[in-house]
């Protein structure tokens, strides 16, 4: 460890709160943290490297939240209750101020979700951020991605296509709206609509790579078919403001970062799903249904299947040759 790098996870550790659960945090070989008793550890792990999942422009207050956001939103699709987290950090110099920036955006997400940084690791390299995040829950109850069964409604929370947008007119060079880039940029981990689906859904994906690819999984995982109507499909203001229906479907079903939950229920949980969107928690939409059979079908509102251009969604800067 260089002095740098000391000076660098001394800047972190000042700036971190004490807790209780947290025995021994920052500055040990590891942390030591105190487990809730009956609760199972849901553990999770995601890469941003600059250029790939994010733009090199990227304000680093941003890059912070989203390192975190894309964690928390996995253990949202889990129904977990976010505890602890570590960062990994790769910097291609050290640089106190893009370090402040950036633990800023961190911590305003961890403390938004009581989430300890408790560890992590500095290296020098190419801007690369590694967060694992560890969160708990009841046994029994975590949301897993082959519990759907035929008959069940398909819902999702927010609304879709927004970061995707922002992203495609990035790309082309034309300003985004800021509504528009501040869901690229700062996504909303559906934290609290987790833990509460975790009484009523059968299964739940967070949608990162596009509504197609990430329904898809739970389809695969729980041997089911999927039909979506896509006038169901919620979209904000400024995206219906600036995109066609046609463009506006691809963006909604195909593009990624949405970290929106998409989750699947029986009929008879409906209205306790509506409730829950009354109670503060984030909106929530139903789009379709699972039937038998395998794949996902998409419907127009004269009942018309639409074939999208594509249906995954690959990383955004693949093709970029500065990576
Ligand atoms: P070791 O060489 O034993 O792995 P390090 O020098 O890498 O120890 O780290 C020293 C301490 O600082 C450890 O507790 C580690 O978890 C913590 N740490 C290192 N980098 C970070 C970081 N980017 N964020 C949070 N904690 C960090
Ligand atoms: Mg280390």
């Amino acid at each position: 460890m260089s002095l740098a790098e000391f000076d660098l996870i001394e800047h972190i550790r000042r700036r971190l709160p004490a807790r209780d659960d947290v025995v021994l945090g920052i500055g040990d070989d590891a942390a030591l943290l105190r487990l809730p008793e009956s609760r199972q550890l849901a553990v999770t792990a995601d890469t941003l490297n600059a250029g790939v999942h994010f733009p090199h422009a990227t304000a680093p207050a941003d890059i912070g939240w989203k390192a975190l956001a894309v964690n928390l939103s996995d253990l949202a699709a889990m129904g977990a209750q976010p505890a602890w987290c570590t960062l990994a950090l790769s910097l291609p110099k050290a640089d106190p101020d893009w370090l402040d920036a950036f633990i800023d955006g961190f911590l305003e997400l961890a403390l938004l979700h009581r989430t300890a940084l408790v560890g992590g690791d500095t290296t020098r390299g190419p801007l690369s951020i590694s967060v694992t995040a560890v969160g708990w829950v009841e046994p029994g109850k975590a949301l897993r991605r082959d519990g759907a069964q035929p008959g069940d409604d398909v819902w999702v929370t927010g609304t879709l296509g927004d970061a995707a947008a922002a992203l495609r007119l990035w790309q082309a060079g034309l300003p985004a709206p800021d509504a528009l880039m501040a869901r690229l940029d700062r996504p909303t981990p559906r934290v609290e609509t987790g833990r509460t689906l975790n009484a009523i859904a059968h299964a739940c994906i967070d949608l990162s790579d596009g509504l197609l690819a990430d329904l898809g999984h739970i389809c695969t995982r729980s041997s089911v078919a999927a039909e979506i109507e896509l006038d169901a499909l919620p979209a904000s203001d400024t995206l219906r403001e600036h995109f066609d229906q046609s463009t506006r479907w691809q963006l909604q079903t195909g593009g990624g970062d949405d970290y929106e939950l998409c989750f699947t229920a029986p009929a008879q949980a409906r209205d306790a799903i509506a409730a829950l969107a009354r109670e503060g928690a984030a909106s929530v939409s139903r789009i379709g249904r699972l039937v038998a059979g395998a794949g996902i079908r998409a419907f127009d509102a004269n009942g018309g299947c639409w074939h999208p251009e594509r249906a995954g969604y690959e990383h955004f800067f693949r093709t970029d040759p500065a990576v």
